[in-house]
């Protein structure tokens, strides 16, 4: 239900525009499908994933003889539902985290600006809330303001932080945090860092570094590399999940702000481009206004 409110000005924008761009037309022709690519394409959704969106439903037109526009809602959606499932596997509705011998450890990743923060702060409440023994790690030692920020989430969620001065090393930051952690007999750890692009080496340098020197406490770890992406910037979205593919290995997502935008089509086209899960999705700016995301849920939510 609070998805569903979350997601009010994707869904209401989708469904609005989809009728447009159907109103008066009783089968899918061209015209049909000119629309409708405009309609993804301005979602959000991105080029890539819309035209094999738009190829599905030519060949179901092709194979059908005759689509009604009538059944186009329930066509779509079966084809986005199975892209969806095509990466992000199973439908989760409650924060878990897997069991590992020692702390389930998620280094978060992403640009300044997206939510990375807050992304942190609901996701270690919500785990405190299920019951997990939860450490945070100031690892963007960059910025002090996102010390001060984690640090004030950390207060208000009530976990421990582990935080050095500004301008510390994060790989160390990394190892007094995995430490404390396995000190604690903790469950998770959520190891924020620094989202610098504008030097890709670098960043590529510094995350395997923290990798590296993780693995000298726990030798899996991370166990998730989680990107955080701002689900209102579109295009700069895509821009970014490309970066940071490119620079380390993420194996899950988390996509922000989609309270705030009629282009939660961004989703959609993410996974698909990407092939990576998305665990979890922002509709606010407060604590519990995170969610784990389901796609059978999403998609749901998008069109009805
Ligand atoms: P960081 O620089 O990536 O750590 O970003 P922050 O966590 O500081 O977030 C930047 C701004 O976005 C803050 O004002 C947050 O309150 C806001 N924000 C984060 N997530 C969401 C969300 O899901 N919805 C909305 N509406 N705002 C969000």
């Amino acid at each position: 239900e609070t998805l569903d409110k979350g997601l009010e000005k994707s869904k209401t924008s989708f469904f609005d525009k989809l009728g447009k761009a159907v109103a008066g037309k009783s089968t899918v022709d061209t015209d049909v499908l000119d629309d409708l690519e405009d309609v993804l394409i301005s979602s959000d959704v991105g080029v890539a994933t819309t035209v094999k969106i738009i190829d599905r439903i030519e060949a179901r037109v092709a194979r059908d003889k005759y689509l009604g526009t009538s059944e186009l809602d329930g066509i779509l959606r079966e084809e986005i539902a199975g892209l969806m499932s095509e990466v992000n596997h199973g439908d989760a509705t409650e924060f878990t985290i897997p069991e590992t011998d020692g702390p389930y450890v998620i280094m978060i990743v992403g640009v300044n600006g997206v939510g990375k923060t807050t992304t942190i702060g609901k996701l270690a409440y919500q785990l405190k809330k299920a019951g997990k023994k939860v450490v945070l790690g100031a690892g963007d030692t960059f910025r002090a303001a996102a010390v001060d920020q984690l640090d004030i989430w950390a207060q208000r969620v009530g976990v421990e932080i582990v935080k050095q001065d500004m301008g510390s090393d994060p790989a160390s930051v990394a190892f007094d945090t995995l430490q404390s952690a396995v000190a604690q007999n903790a469950d998770v750890v959520l190891l924020d860092t620094a989202g610098r692009l504008h030097n890709k080496i670098n960043l590529m340098n510094e995350l395997s570094k923290v990798k590296r020197v993780m693995q000298k406490i726990i030798p899996n770890a991370p166990h998730d590399v989680m990107l955080v992406l701002d689900g209102s910037t579109g295009q700069n979205a895509f821009e970014q999940a490309k970066q940071f593919t490119a620079t380390t290995e993420v194996s899950s997502l988390a996509v922000t702000k989609l309270d705030g935008t009629a282009k939660g089509g961004v989703v959609i086209g993410i996974s698909d481009q990407f092939q990576i899960p998305v665990r979890y999705i922002g509709v606010g700016e407060g604590v519990e206004d995170l969610q784990v995301f389901n796609k059978v849920e999403f998609v749901d939510s998008f069109f009805n």
